[in-house]
Formats: structure tokens, C-alpha cells, sequence
């Protein structure tokens, strides 16, 4: 969206009212295809129907299917893979594409970016690529080696983040904890993100790493975390299993004793963290014994959130090739009983919120009922866990983007509901820009699918 703005082209969410409809997708497993390639043939039928007089496909699919698409949707004009973003506007205005770029694409700070997020949160992406092996994933062979942005490029666009108005930023790259290695830089995140909170601000800010890989975590890490108030104490870890069969099979090794004593150190390390992970369940060869394996890890470990996703057989992934795959019905059945374990831990966990105070984060009105606010507190990562919504506040006007003071007063499985007890900022944080600017004869429709 940052190249097209920059080239003069204006955005619309709108398909009806666009000349182009570029579709950004997502390949990883089945369902995120199936939905990507529904929305092409959907967004296609606005050539005939509609004003729409280009048709680009971008994202994972086109680094997955090139060819496919290119035979078996003749109403997709151009296509644009994920280390092409920069050819997104030729693509677009129909001109010819360069030759591939001989690098993979990595943004920096001085790319075009537009934001979809609203104003006060925002995604930071401080690597691309990963190293790891891991049977079931196909991601590296889309998003090749991993390589770190630099050190300095992702503290300057933070500084402007933060000076835009942005409240809170959130670390991604496929494995965070492996920033700076490719740089020779040695526990690079927790240099970055210790850096990242000497940034000065006028307001109370937060920074949050997402997808940390288990046997990555350093003391250094963690120490850092600790010892500065901005970086929010929040670990998402993604363990995939507990089984040391299943994690064999995965390529990633170690066991649920092992992460249990992770877990341990964690907590230790930085009182009251909040810890997230995801499980994937189904795993060829996964065992009846190993699914009870997991479920008294799950049990035992007492995670604040906790993901399960049902494994998907990939025909490009290693794991397609090993043998016991687990029928659907086992797998429906596995994910139920493990998130019926999890959601009893949350709930509990939540109760034990009742009554105690924490900042939030305001989001704005819930996007389920005009009567309630939402907001995030530091343990709430954005747009994946639970929020806290506002039933009451107590006659104190609250604006987005502001960091208040909720008084937890209701608990449910997820999500908290509460009241606001503090007084509004001193002043209000810059006003969020539109998502999209106005319309003009020449527009673009980005239309994101399967993600
Ligand atoms: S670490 Fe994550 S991105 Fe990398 S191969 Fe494993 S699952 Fe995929």
C-alpha cells in the first residue's frame, strides 16, 4: 500500500469503485488457499461486472502456485510475489515487470508503508526468512534464509512510530529470537528491544516481541524484558507439541520437561508474564499417548493463551511424506478436548483478575456491540487474545489510543470486563488518519485473503 500511495494512486477497501483489485494472499495451509483463490475468482468477476480494469494477485500464493495461476485464472493480469513488493505499482499500472530482484525483498526505513492497523498499535517486522526445519512448515521455502533488518533501520522507524503517535509496537519476523545472528550480532534482540526502550516518548509506550523459538530465549532476553517498564511482559512462544516423539518428527526436538523448566525460568525471570503459545495437533505419527502427552503439558503448564490448530498435510511440506496420518475426525476431536482444557486454565485465571487494577490499552467502541468499549492490556496481544471491555466509565471520557487504568470487575473464558478509574491523558494522542484516503478516479482495492 506504501508503493502504491507513494506512486499517487489512491486506496479504496471498496472492489465496486476500484480500477485495479489487487488480492493479497495467503498459502500456508489449505483453508488460507481455498479462501485466497475464492476471493480472485470473487474479485475477477468485477472485470465484467464492475470498473475494474486490472486484476493483480500477490502474496504466498504466487510464491507457491505461480504457474497454476498463470493457467488456470485467465482474469488475473499480473502477479506479484512476496520478494517482488516492489514491483507492485508497475503491476498495477500494466507497464512490464523487471526482471526478479536478485535479493528477497526486505522492507527498511525508508519504505512506503500504509498502515491497516489503527493509529496506536503496529506491527514492526525485524526479519524475514527463517532457518529452522520444521516438517510441517512451508514458510522458508517462500521467505528463503533469515535475514535481519538492520540494527539502526528498525530503531528509526520506531522513533517515527513512536513520534506519529503509536503506542504500542509489536516485533514480528518468522523467529524473532534469531534477529542480528546473520548481522554477527550476539542476543540481537534483547540489544534491539533494550534500545527500542530508551527511545523517549511523551507518553507511556509499549513494545512486544511476537514468535519467539523456545531453545532461543537467552537470559539476556529475558533479563531486558524485565528490567524495562516498556517492554510489556508478554512471551508468545510457539511449542507446537510435548511430545518428544511428535517434536522429533517435527524437526524441532527437545520435550515437555524441557520447555516446562523454559517456563519456569521465564517466570522466574519476570514476575507476573503473561505466556502464550500454539499447539498443532494431529501430527502424523501423533499417538494416542502423545496426545495425552500434550494435554497434561497443557495441564501442567498453565499457560495464559494458548493456540490449536489442527494439522495440515501440505503436499510441498516434509511432513506430507511421513507415514500414520491422523484421520479428521481424531484430529476435530483432539483440538476440542485440548482447548476445553485450556479454556478452563483462562477462565481460572482470569477470576483470579477481579478486583485488581491494570493500564489498557483503548481501543475504541467493541466492534461486537456499540454499547461497550474495548481495550488491551499488556498481556493482551492485539488482534489474537482476548480484550477487556469497558463497561463503565464512571462519567471519565476515554479517546482511542490512550493508556487508562481498568478496574477489572467481570471475568469470562477470554476476555475481561471492566471500568475505567483514572483521568484522561493530559493531552490526546494525534488523531488517527483514515484508513484509506479519498477516493479519486484512479483507485486501488487491496483486498487481503486467507491470512
Ligand atoms: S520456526 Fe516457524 S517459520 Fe520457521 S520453519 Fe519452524 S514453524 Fe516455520
Amino acid at each position: 500500500m506504501g508503493h502504491l500511495t507513494a506512486r499517487g494512486h489512491e486506496l479504496t477497501p471498496k472492489p465496486e469503485e476500484a480500477d485495479v483489485i489487487v488480492v493479497n494472499t495467503c498459502s500456508f495451509i489449505d483453508p488460507a488457499k481455498q479462501e485466497s483463490v475464492d476471493t480472485i475468482i470473487e474479485m475477477g468477476r468485477y472485470k465484467t461486472e464492475g470498473k475494474a480494469q486490472r486484476l493483480v494477485v500477490a502474496g504466498c500464493l504466487v510464491e507457491r502456485y505461480r504457474g497454476d495461476i498463470r493457467a488456470d485464472l485467465p482474469e488475473v493480469d499480473a502477479i506479484v510475489g512476496t520478494n517482488e513488493v516492489d514491483r507492485i505499482a508497475a503491476a498495477c499500472e500494466g507497464l512490464p515487470l523487471d526482471a526478479a530482484p536478485a535479493e528477497p525483498y526486505l522492507y527498511h526505513d525508508l519504505s512506503p508503508r500504509v498502515f491497516s492497523t489503527p493509529r496506536h498499535f503496529t506491527y514492526v517486522k525485524i526479519a524475514e526468512g527463517c532457518d529452522h526445519p520444521c516438517t510441517f512448515c512451508v514458510i522458508p521455502q517462500f521467505r528463503g534464509k533469515m535475514r535481519s533488518r538492520r540494527f539502526e533501520s528498525v530503531i528509526a522507524e520506531a522513533e517515527r512510530l513512536f513520534s506519529q503517535g503509536v503506542r504500542e509496537i509489536n516485533l514480528i519476523g518468522q523467529d524473532t529470537t534469531s534477529y542480528g545472528e546473520d548481522l554477527g550480532l550476539r542476543d540481537g534482540l534483547a540489544a534491539l528491544m533494550g534500545r527500542l526502550a530508551r527511545i523517549e516518548t511523551p507518553f507511556a509506550k509499549w513494545i512486544r516481541t511476537l514468535y519467539v523459538y523456545p531453545n532461543r530465549i537467552s537470559p539476556a532476553l529475558l533479563e531486558t524484558i524485565a528490567a524495562n517498564d516498556s517492554l510489556v511482559k508478554y512471551i508468545d512462544m510457539p511449542l507446537q507439541h510435548a511430545s518428544g516423539n511428535v517434536l522429533k518428527r517435527m524437526k524441532r526436538g527437545s520435550n515437555g520437561d524441557f520447555f516446562l523448566k523454559i517456563l519456569e525460568r521465564i517466570r522466574a525471570t519476570i514476575p507476573g508474564v503473561a505466556i502464550r503459545s500454539s499447539f498443532i495437533v494431529g501430527f502424523p505419527g501423533e499417538t494416542d499417548a502423545d496426545f495425552e502427552q500434550l494435554c497434561q503439558f497443557v495441564q501442567a503448564a498453565k499457560l495464559d493463551r494458548v493456540g490449536v490448530f489442527s494439522y495440515s498435510d501440505e503436499d510441498t511440506s516434509a511432513s506430507y511424506h511421513l507415514d500414520g496420518k491422523v484421520d479428521a475426525r481424531t484430529i476435530y476431536n483432539r483440538k476440542r478436548r485440548l482447548q476445553s482444557i485450556q479454556r478452563r486454565i483462562s477462565r481460572a485465571n482470569n477470576r483470579k483478575l477481579v478486583g485488581r487494577e491494570f493500564p489498557v490499552l483503548v481501543e475504541g467502541p467493541s466492534s461486537e456491540t456499540d454499547l461497550l468499549w474495548e481495550a488491551r492490556m499488556t498481556t493482551q496481544a492485539p488482534e489474537i487474545d482476548g480484550v477487556c471491555y469497558i463497561n463503565d466509565d464512571n462519567g471519565l471520557p476515554i479517546r482511542p489510543g490512550e493508556i487508562r487504568v481498568l478496574r477489572v470487575t467481570g471475568a469470562h473464558d477470554y476476555d475481561l470486563v471492566g471500568e475505567i478509574v483514572d483521568a484522561p491523558e493530559a493531552a490526546p494522542p494525534p488523531p488517527a488518519p483514515p484508513l484509506f484516503p479519498i477516493l479519486s478516479s484512479h483507485s486501488t482495492a487491496l483486498i487481503s485473503r486467507g491470512q
